[in-house]
């Protein structure tokens, strides 16, 4: 059986390949794919009022397309000194052509000289039988944002994002400590019984 990982995105690949191996249960094998496999696979506009309906979307656009089943994720992070932003916006944050290091920069500006710098990092997780109507969980990363960035590990914002109990950044405690602890990581545990259920569907 195989299993689609509806994201373009490598470094986001590597996590959930990596968070999935040999934990998708007893039965069948899964074989992960991503949408490298599916080039021609259509972009899913990202829409949605919630991480969930963006989740939702995405797996069941790509689940259609590819007849397989399938997993999606919608992430962002959310600071509170900027109510909330970037939050479900935090990809076309800076723009849409921008790199990591520009959003990065944005988002340090804004909190320039801000003493509370308390954020979370929130991830959806959705999966869909083709046919099947999507089901989807949620996970949160609770930390705060460092003054510069410090690691050279994962993507995204993680040089500048302490999680809570640690003093480095989810780039430089690297993806085998990030990938238990990660918003993703926590939704994909939960994503893991809905899979296994659709396994047997
Ligand atoms: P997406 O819509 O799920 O791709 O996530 C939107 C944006 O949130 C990404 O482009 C990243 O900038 C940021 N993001 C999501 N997850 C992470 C993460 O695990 N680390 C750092 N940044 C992340």
């Amino acid at each position: 059986m195989k299993l689609v990982l509806a994201t373009r995105n490598q470094g986001k690949v590597r996590e959930l390949m990596k968070m999935l191996h040999n934990r998708t249960g007893a039965g069948e094998p899964v074989e992960i794919i991503s949408l490298q496999n599916f080039p021609d696979a259509p972009e899913v506009v990202e829409d949605g009022q919630t991480y969930l309906e963006n989740a939702a979307k995405k797996a069941s656009v790509i689940a259609k397309y590819t007849g397989l089943m399938t997993l999606a994720d919608d992430a962002g992070l959310e600071v509170d000194a900027l109510n909330g932003a970037p939050g479900i916006h935090s990809k076309r944050w800076a723009g849409d052509d921008a790199t990591d290091a520009v959003r990065i920069a944005k988002l340090l500006k804004a909190l320039d000289g801000a003493p509370e710098r308390r954020a979370r990092f929130i991830a959806a997780i959705a999966v869909v039988h083709p046919g099947s109507d999507p089901e989807g969980v949620l996970g949160v990363c609770e930390g705060h944002i460092l003054q510069t960035p410090r690691g050279e590990s994962g993507f995204g914002y993680d040089p500048v994002f302490v999680p809570d109990g640690y003093e480095q950044t989810f780039a430089e405690l690297g993806e085998n400590i990030k990938n238990k602890i990660s918003h993703r990581a926590k939704a994909l545990q939960q994503a893991l019984t809905l899979l296994c259920n659709l396994k047997t569907v």
